[in-house]
């Protein structure tokens, strides 16, 4: 077994390195970029190593650091983690040429399988069912369009080098095509150095099942079954399960095998993932529509996956163990026969981001930061941050994983939604309430999955920004108590006042009636409310709780903070919707698509931002015309900054705006 181990990571997934180094008694070796100086990773390591500032490709990109830390604290072996630098082969190559080991296959496994399109030709030779399109050396965009109009649309635009969800357009509409197009090799060439693309057809009523396998130096593989990573956003997985819902063991035995056959066509050493894509719209007498003839490779990672957790849970292993043991040169711990599903698994990635706000990073500081699972189930949380952590633009969002293990679907589900409900983080805004919404959905409980449901049934899962009434009652309830003493009351007549609205009538209470309320104001950051109480009341919630600022409440997977608003009753002004175009975060302007003067419709894309390694789009809040324009393509811009203004047609009460009108024509 090895003594020393260096993982070339970050967060959670250094984190789960460590943890199980450490349970086979191997020194570990921490590398970490300035914005992670004291980062969780580096706190449990019995030894860190800065390598460079917080830009990934300054720190945990640079190969040539990461060997030189190896070498300077004796370090035998580098594991690699997931992202980063996992998937490159030079740099696998790098180590194995330094003397050092690699906790993964071989370099030449990596560049079969790296490439998408690679991948899929040496699949196709194997004898394993790939999903159609077009895999050619021409990239040119008349080719490809060519190419694209013969497989039928819909179709989808991968970059041949990507990974995580980027690099893909899907194009219903052949007028699209060129659009697409560019805008995916732009994301490929910035996101992966190489704005190759290849084209498939895009399947309908798609899922997505993949398979764990495993290889050793010795020439076994084994699979260690399915999971099901169908729930995504935007490619990108969000909740993941283990085994499949529907999965028959007719089906299973087949993908299981065709993975089986794919990793011993590239002499597989490690821990891999076949990522198979099945086509479910054939489901007659209502099946799950799993079907093996139906279900096709896409591609292989090779590596650790994100939602390795799940798989460990149904079949009791610790997939980092069984890679520093092939690392060592040992066989597999488990032959096939002794590897079986117990139970059912759910996991859910837990992202810095904010869902009612087109799911944008969010950054700052974890001031309040606290994630639990109910007693009820088995399972584990992993993190890499802790509250009082900044969290760093430069990183992935994912803040930590939250994984449920039960003995049935149903219980699983049960216990990752509670797990979800209860995360407790402020001010910087998650995806936890997105989550548990999605967690109590019909179709999903019933095992009917597809990777369009997310999107599909977005609005039903956007989680309210405002604090519901019973938060705010709440609240309210702990202000009267603590500024005017307890004394026992009812909360059945209570009014609340929100933003943009007259008094609203809650329960009973009308505004004109003769009672002369006590009004408590109450402020969350952003907008006032006001609660009334006829009677002045107390009975402290167990669920509020008094923290330095204010009153902090975790409800359905938001975290709200209020405090006693300040000054007179406010005008509650509203949303006046402002046509003003800030930019949520720090990143870079990668496209301008309007002109001042332009007439926009809304919804329509003003300009392109790429920042936390993903595009957003900046789209127009309302019909009207490009009053201001500040943005320039290749340009970095700071959070808030001015970047458009859309005046509605017919407003005329802004110079600037006329200004801008006249010079634009
Ligand atoms: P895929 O989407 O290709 O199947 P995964 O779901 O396993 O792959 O996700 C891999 C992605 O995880 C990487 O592409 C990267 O965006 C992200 N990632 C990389 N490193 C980390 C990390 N330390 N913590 C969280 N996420 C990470
Ligand atoms: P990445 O390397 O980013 O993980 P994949 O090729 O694995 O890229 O695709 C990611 C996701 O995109 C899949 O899980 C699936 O939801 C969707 N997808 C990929 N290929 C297709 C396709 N041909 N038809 C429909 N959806 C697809
Ligand atoms: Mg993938």
């Amino acid at each position: 077994m090895l003594t020393s181990l260096l993982i070339a990571n970050r967060g959670e997934i250094a984190c789960r390195v460590i943890r199980t180094a450490r349970k086979l008694g191997i020194r570990t070796v921490a590398v970490y970029s300035d914005a992670d100086a004291k980062a969780l990773h580096v706190q449990q390591a019995d030894e860190a190593v800065h390598i460079g500032p917080s830009p990934a490709r300054e720190s945990y990109l640079c190969g040539d650091k990461i060997i030189e830390a190896a070498k300077a604290t004796g370090a035998e072996a580098i594991h690699p983690g997931y992202g980063f630098l996992s998937e490159n082969a030079d740099f696998a190559q790098a180590v194995i040429d330094a003397g050092l080991i690699w906790v993964g296959p071989r370099a030449d496994s990596i560049r079969a399988m790296g490439l998408k399109d690679a991948a899929k030709a040496r699949m196709i030779a194997a004898g394993v069912p790939v999903t159609p399109g077009y895999l050619g050396e021409d990239q040119s965009a008349a080719t490809l369009k060519a190419e694209a109009d013969k497989i039928g649309y819909p179709i989808l635009i991968k970059a041949v080098a990507g990974g995580g969800g980027k690099g893909m357009r899907r194009v219903d509409d052949p007028a699209q095509f060129d659009d697409a197009l560019d805008s995916c090799k732009r994301e490929a060439a910035s996101s992966f150095g190489d704005d190759r693309v290849l084209l498939e057809k895009y399947i309908l009523s798609p899922r997505h099942i993949e398979v764990q396998i495993f290889g050793d130096t010795h020439g076994n593989v084994v699979h260690l079954f399915e999971r099901d990573c169908s729930l995504q956003r935007r490619h990108q997985k969000v909740i993941e399960e283990a085994p499949a819902p529907g999965m028959d063991e007719a089906t299973r035995a087949s993908i299981c095998e065709a993975a089986v056959k794919a990793a011993k066509a590239v002499d597989y050493v490690g821990a891999g993932t076949i990522e198979f894509i099945a086509d479910t719209s054939d489901k007659e007498a209502g099946g799950s529509g799993l079907r093996a003839d139906r279900i096709w490779f896409m591609e292989m990672n090779t590596r650790l996956q994100v939602e390795h957790p799940v798989t460990e849970e149904i079949t009791g292993q610790d997939l980092v163990e069984w890679q520093l043991r092939v690392a060592s040169g040992e066989a597999l711990p488990k032959r096939q026969d002794e590897l079986s599903i117990n139970g059912w698994a759910i996991e859910a990635r837990l992202y810095a981001e904010d869902p009612a706000n087109g799911f944008l990073p969010s950054v700052g500081r974890l001031d309040h930061f606290a994630l639990s699972i109910p007693h009820r189930v088995e399972g584990r949380i992993e993190t890499g941050v802790m509250e009082g952590d900044e969290l760093s633009t430069s990183y992935d969002p994912m803040i930590a994983k939250l994984v449920v293990h039960a003995v049935s679907r149903d219980q699983a589900i049960a216990g990752l939604r509670t797990t979800c409900e209860r995360v407790r983080c402020w001010p910087v805004k998650t995806n936890a309430a997105f989550l548990a919404l999605v967690l109590w959905d019909g179709g999903f409980e019933e095992g009917k999955v597809d990777t369009g449901l997310l999107a599909r049934q977005l609005d039903e899962f956007l989680p309210s920004e405002t604090p519901p009434e019973e938060v705010l009652q709440a609240v309210a309830m702990m202000v009267v108590d603590d500024t005017m003493g307890g004394r026992a009351g009812d909360i059945r007549e209570t009014y609340i006042n929100r933003p943009a609205s007259a008094w609203s009538w809650v329960r009973g209470f009308r505004l004109n009636s003769a009672t002369r309320p006590t009004i408590v104001r109450l402020n969350d950051g952003q907008d006032d409310y006001e609660v009334a109480f006829t009677e002045p009341s107390i009975s402290t919630l167990p669920w509020v709780e008094r923290v330095a600022n204010g009153y902090l409440v975790d409800r359905d997977g938001s975290t709200f903070m209020l405090r006693e608003a300040r000054g007179e009753p406010s005008a509650f002004a509203g949303t006046t919707s402002s046509g003003t175009i800030l930019s949520p975060m720090p990143g870079k302007v990668t496209a301008v698509d309007v002109a001042p003067g332009d007439t926009v419709t809304k919804g329509q894309r003003l300009l392109t931002l790429e920042a936390m390694k993903m595009e957003h789009g900046l789209v127009a809040p309302f019909d009207g015309i490009v009053a201001e324009l500040n943005a320039v393509a290749g340009a970095q811009v700071q959070v808030d900054a001015l970047l458009v203004r859309i005046e509605a047609e017919g407003q005329k009460d802004s110079h600037e705006g006329t200004k801008a009108r006249s010079e634009g024509k």
